[in-house]
């Protein structure tokens, strides 16, 4: 008998492993083989200067929206003007809403849909304790050690030039499009857009424009970052997390602190908090997050290859690991994170009532009613109010697709000037303009071809933000490139 139970356990083990084994043979690169295409040569001096001439001007966007300087924005604009001539004879240009700009570069086939690149023009404030820690001045556009320096040098006046440099030179070569491209520039990304690109969305969508894909920042490229991938990520966002935060209220009694209740209004609140931290919203491996693994586990070595071919059996080991980081916990849930405590001021007063606001990041999938219900449901305390606050309440992003053509046309052009880079669809966890333009396609790309390291990372909205000019040319070039593929027919 116990023979047997050996020899079947036996059995069964080797039919495991062979499964195993063969999924794994099977789970071939998705990375497709492609050369430049074309001579797209860049003047690295000129486009340098230009950028770096760029970020000379502060287009700031502070905090308090009355506080623009319509002045500098006015002064981007003539910027561009001088700086890229033949577009701006070419193309036809908007102003919208004093200072956003909405360019159209008619293609000569009326039949084939538009697409759309974006790129905000706006820049965060430099926090005035930082600014003797920058080795450049934020605003000085300085050149040196192989780098631009400064305020949009990554974000995102970088891939603003970047498209217009690739524009103006193709315009040289007498390149014509075929297809209608516009160029979106938003001047108030940084404060959520509601100026400018959600004003540029709803006046396409009322001239009755579904363009055949939008592109916008969001991802990049990661250079060792991605675990277990030797090679450089290129990540291409297919969708973005939503945002909501949510009001907890403890109410009861406060008074004198010299004779407090055994529990107090504090007490409550923070029970509730700790609560919610515990009891996250489940991690799923679905969707934006299983296509990045799909991608990137088959250019790691056998034994990841093994487990990523095989989620059949190792998603709950996988979603374990995924888990403890807190950049790879970000993908797979609906993250928690409280961030605003209130009781009483004073130290002998205990308040009547106790609030703090937690914020959650919703994975796609993952409604406002869902997350609320999660919250009640986990607090489950009837002293607590739970009530979202009311502004900027945002689900999640539609998820475009990884088997359009357009993905497909993004993939190339990365591949064509960065040959190394595996590309893999990817999933935002932070805003861009583009989600604006979830009314108009499904296609919405987050792409930025820009290399980062994980210590560059903190440059974004940081210190010694900073593009290496050699990677500013690969930008312009990608590009080039990718407005060249978009041309094919539908
Ligand atoms: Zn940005």
């Amino acid at each position: 008998m116990v023979k047997k139970i050996i020899k079947v356990s036996f059995a069964i083990v080797a039919v495991i492993v062979a499964v195993m084994l063969i999924k794994a043979l099977s789970f071939t690169s998705k990375q497709i083989k492609t050369e430049p295409a074309g001579d797209f040569s860049v003047d690295e001096k000129n486009v340098s200067q230009h950028l770096s001439d760029a970020i000379t001007i502060p287009t700031i966007s502070y905090e308090n929206e009355t506080d623009i300087k319509g002045k500098e924005f006015l002064n981007f604009h003539k910027y561009l003007e001088r700086t890229f001539p033949r577009l701006h004879k070419t193309l036809q240009k908007e102003i919208i809403n004093n200072y956003s700009l909405l360019y159209t570069w008619p293609g000569k086939d009326k039949n084939l849909k538009p697409f759309i690149l974006m790129a905000h023009m706006d820049v965060v404030p430099v926090e005035e304790a930082t600014q003797d820690q920058w080795i450049h001045k934020p605003f000085a556009g300085h050149i040196a050690e192989g780098y631009i320096w400064g305020r949009g040098a990554l974000d995102n006046k970088s891939d603003l030039m970047g498209i217009m440099e690739a524009i103006e030179g193709l315009l040289t070569k007498g390149f014509q499009p075929q297809r209608t491209m516009y160029i979106v520039s938003g001047h108030d990304e940084e404060r959520g857009g509601s100026q400018g690109a959600v004003k540029i969305a709803a006046l396409l969508k009322s001239r009755g424009i579904s363009p055949d894909y939008v592109i916008d920042e969001g991802m990049v490229i990661t250079d060792g970052i991605m675990p277990g991938v030797s090679s450089r990520v290129g990540l291409i966002g297919i969708a973005e997390k939503g945002f909501m935060s949510v009001e907890i209220i403890a109410k009861g009694e406060g008074g004198h602190s010299s004779m407090p209740p055994r529990e107090t209004t504090v007490g409550i609140l923070c029970k509730a908090i700790v609560k919610l931290e515990s009891n996250p919203l489940p991690a799923r491996l679905d969707g934006p997050a299983k296509y990045l693994f799909d991608y990137v586990g088959r250019e790691m070595s056998f034994i990841n290859r093994m487990i990523f071919a095989n989620l059949w059996l190792t998603e709950g080991l996988l979603k374990s690991q995924l888990q403890k980081v807190k950049t790879t916990n970000a993908m797979i849930r609906t993250t928690t994170a409280p961030t605003m405590l209130e009781g009483s001021n004073r130290d002998n007063v205990m308040p009547n009532v106790a609030r703090a606001v937690v914020n959650f990041r919703l994975l796609p999938g993952d409604t406002p009613n869902n997350v609320l219900e999660h919250i009640r449901k986990t607090v489950d305390d009837p002293r607590i109010e739970v009530m979202p606050v009311a502004k900027e309440i945002q689900t999640a992003s539609p998820v475009a697709s990884i088997n359009s053509k357009q993905f497909k046309v993004i993939q190339k052009s990365i591949r064509q000037v960065f040959p190394d880079v595996v590309v893999a669809p990817s999933l935002a966890v932070v805003a861009s303009d583009s989600r604006h333009f979830a009314g108009l396609t499904n296609n919405v790309y987050r792409f930025s071809p820009m290399v980062l390291k994980a210590v560059d990372i903190s440059r974004l909205h940081g210190i010694n933000e900073r593009i290496a000019v050699d990677n500013y040319i690969q930008l312009i070039k990608f590009y080039m490139h990718l407005i060249t593929n978009s041309q094919m027919e539908k």
